[in-house]
């Protein structure tokens, strides 16, 4: 614990995302109150510009490294963190931005600005594990608050996590939700993707289209003849594993395996 107010440091870091899991973190509303009676909230500049030198005692850190300058700042966030953990998409798997990992960045940068020579930007975004040494890995897009809290509230209290590793389809079966799938013939990547989101997509008769990455050992391959028999094609599947969790292995691979047929 750091030395000052005598309350755990807490840090929020940004690097290549949208803020939305760091809007999550203020999402918390009540609990924040609370949290920061807990803590020393010293440096999350989403909340407040006024910042605390470190080291920290916990570091959440969102987004994915895509410039040389990230990776160099991950290294110096890593050194003054005592515990560091990642969440959300972005910081677990490279996030949508890894779309480039399958593509030529140079041409995705020429489709986008006027002046793509201004551009700095490394070939790849890659997840923070990829840089540095990671204590836990938080996963979705956004992040579920109360997965956050129970992350916060663990780390405060020098516990392990309790974040389930099933797929969303357990979810569901809890909520007492008729498959999607079997229901109604809508393809759906719950089975092979992480709890944590409640099943929210399912509560709504959609498809999970797997934002919460893949979950601890997704059988991809069985999931694919299964949507192959709903009408899915090839281009279709490799869609599917390529949004915001394109990057995460399990999905990667299970593109790639598309790709190659
Ligand atoms: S994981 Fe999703 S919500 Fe979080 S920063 Fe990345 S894009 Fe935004
Ligand atoms: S059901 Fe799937 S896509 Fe929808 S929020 Fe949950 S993990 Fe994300």
């Amino acid at each position: 614990m750091a030395a000052g107010t005598g309350k755990p440091k807490l840090a929020v870091w940004k690097f290549a995302s949208c803020d939305g899991c760091q809007l999550s973190v203020l999402d918390l509303e009540d609990e924040l109150l609370e949290l920061a009676g807990a803590v020393e909230i010293a440096y999350f500049l989403e909340a407040s510009r006024a910042t605390v030198e470190g080291p920290y005692d916990l570091s959440l850190v969102e987004g994915s490294v895509t410039t040389t300058a990230d990776a160099e700042r991950i290294r110096r966030v890593r050194a003054e963190s005592r515990r560091l953990v990642t969440i959300g998409a972005c910081a677990t798997a490279g996030g949508i931005q890894a779309l480039r990992n399958f593509a030529d960045v140079s041409e995705f940068a020429a489709a986008v600005y006027a002046h793509p020579s201004y551009i700095s930007t490394l070939d790849t975004s890659t997840p923070i594990a990829d840089h540095v040494a990671v204590d836990f890995e938080l996963h979705g897009c956004p992040v579920d608050k109360r997965q956050l809290l129970e992350v916060l509230s663990a780390f405060l209290a020098e516990r392990r996590p309790a974040i389930p590793e099933y797929s969303v389809c357990v979810e569901c079966k809890r909520r007492g939700n008729v498959c999607v799938t079997v229901a109604h013939g809508t393809p759906c990547l719950g089975p092979v993707t992480h709890a944590g989101c409640g099943a929210l997509c399912p509560s709504c008769d959609r498809g999970c289209y797997g934002c919460f990455g893949p979950m601890e050992t997704p059988n991809t391959d069985s999931l694919n003849v299964w949507m192959r028999g709903l009408g899915e094609e090839t281009p279709d599947l490799i869609r599917a594993y390529r949004t915001f969790n394109a990057n995460a292995p399990a999905f990667r691979e299970a593109s790639e395996r598309e790709a190659e047929r």
